[in-house]
């Protein structure tokens, strides 16, 4: 017996049948003898529906009213899922993110969980309640309503369970766990057992949106015992832990792919010391992350910098060089945002060189280009057409897991 964190992600609660189904799997787990907090998303595509909404009467609305609008679709699916609980006879209170303490940074959109104030969760389960919370929001010093980001439940579901020093934190979603891939594109990919915090947050954030990659990086923070299962099938999911068994593990743990890039090229720089400062401070100052960095040997004293960013920042890094052309010196700006990041990730390939060169292989076998390549010790990622990123997965997937080769 002890505390679980349940969460439920969108399509386990897009009706009311799978609401109700919800409702099962939690009264189950509070039969059982458990302390239940439970984090929901909201039900099916409404997130999307309120952005497309907004945008039909105002395409440039600040980020302070979208979430005010986003955060009401989360709390439609816990007023429900606390109305089957409360049909099916359990004792439940649903809570909005400020009713349960969770306090962030005024980042509307992309905000921090900052602290949790679990006073109130704490009176509920005392009282023997099932307590339900919303996803994805928060209050801000203000006391004006946050959201975290897309996907950011799981992020809320992990913040209230290392808060609570839960026992368990599980993420309920529409796949049976993690995979070696992504298994809508790959259907030959593998359900991972388990899989180490570094690992998946590497994926995470390499495109696998399985998991927020916030909410991996702080159950590795908290060390909170983390599980991705499905709310279908009852089968057992995949554990997300510090260590995990090495036996027959592949040096490659999944492939992942990010179609959300673009690649921003500013031609015929200067080839002399200070140009990479003066472009990534800039960047930096207006808060544009960059990711693959690639520079030109130097010729006739000129050279090129590429990089990516986030599609939705190449509005505003474009600007912001644009308007200091002079100050940095180049010649023009190239933009490419038909491109696409293939990854793969895993900590068996610090000790096992030819990693990197099995994907190189296997993308050529299959005549899709390479862009850019970027390394670390535990991914590859090459930047490829966006037209070839889905084969570029299979391919690469295939390489590595198709065969009984390990690697
Ligand atoms: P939820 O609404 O439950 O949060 P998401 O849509 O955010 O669900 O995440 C689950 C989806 O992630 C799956 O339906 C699957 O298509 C996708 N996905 C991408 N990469 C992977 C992977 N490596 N393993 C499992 N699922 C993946
Ligand atoms: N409802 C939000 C979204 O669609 C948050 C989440 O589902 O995690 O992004
Ligand atoms: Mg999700």
């Amino acid at each position: 017996m002890g505390l679980i964190v349940q969460k439920f992600g969108g399509s386990s609660v897009a009706d009311a049948d799978r609401v109700r189904n919800v409702a099962r799997i939690i009264t189950e787990t509070y039969r059982r003898g458990h302390r239940v907090v439970v984090v929901l998303s909201a039900q099916g595509d409404t997130t999307d529906d309120l952005i497309a909404k907004a945008a039909e009467i105002n395409p440039h609305a600040s980020k302070r009213e979208m979430d005010m609008l986003l955060s009401t679709g989360e709390q439609i699916s816990c007023a429900l899922c606390a109305m089957a609980i409360e049909a099916m006879g359990y004792p439940v209170v649903s809570l909005t993110g400020r009713q349960a303490g969770i306090q962030t940074n005024s980042s509307y959109g992309d905000a921090r969980i900052s602290r949790i104030q679990t006073e109130r969760i704490q009176n509920e389960l005392d009282k023997r309640s099932i307590v339900i919370v919303t996803g994805f929001q928060g209050v801000n010093r203000t006391g004006d309503i946050t959201t975290l980001g897309r996907g950011g439940s799981d992020t809320s579901a992990v913040a209230l369970a290392a808060s609570l020093h839960a026992d368990l934190c599980q993420i309920y979603t529409d796949v049976d766990g993690v995979y070696t891939a992504d298994p809508r594109l790959v259907p030959k990919a593998r359900k991972l057992e388990e899989i180490t915090y570094d690992e998946m947050l590497e994926l995470a954030t390499l495109g696998a949106q399985v998991l927020h990659n916030r909410s991996v990086e702080m159950a590795k923070r908290y060390n909170v015992n983390l599980e991705v299962l499905s709310s279908f099938s009852g089968n057992p999911g995949t554990k997300v832990k510090e260590v995990v068994k090495t036996m027959e593990k592949s040096y490659i743990s999944g492939v992942a792919k990010d179609k959300d890039i673009a690649r921003l090229a500013l031609v015929g720089l200067e080839d002399e010391p200070g140009i990479a400062f003066r472009i990534f401070s800039l960047l930096a100052k207006e808060k544009v992350n960059v990711d693959i960095i690639l520079q030109s040997i130097g010729r006739e004293n000129k050279k090129d910098i590429s990089f990516t960013v986030a599609k939705g920042d190449l509005e505003n890094a474009t600007r912001v060089l644009t308007e200091n052309r002079d100050y940095i010196g180049f010649d023009h700006i190239d933009i490419n945002d038909n491109i696409a990041k293939v990854s793969i990730v895993g900590a068996g390939m610090i000790h096992n060189p030819g990693v990197a060169a099995g994907m190189f292989e296997a993308l050529f076998n299959a005549g899709i280009n390479i862009h850019m390549i970027s390394t670390s010790e535990i991914k590859v990622s090459v930047l490829v057409d966006l037209a070839d990123a889905d084969h570029a997965v299979r391919v690469t997937h295939d390489r590595f897991f198709g065969g009984n080769d390990l690697y």
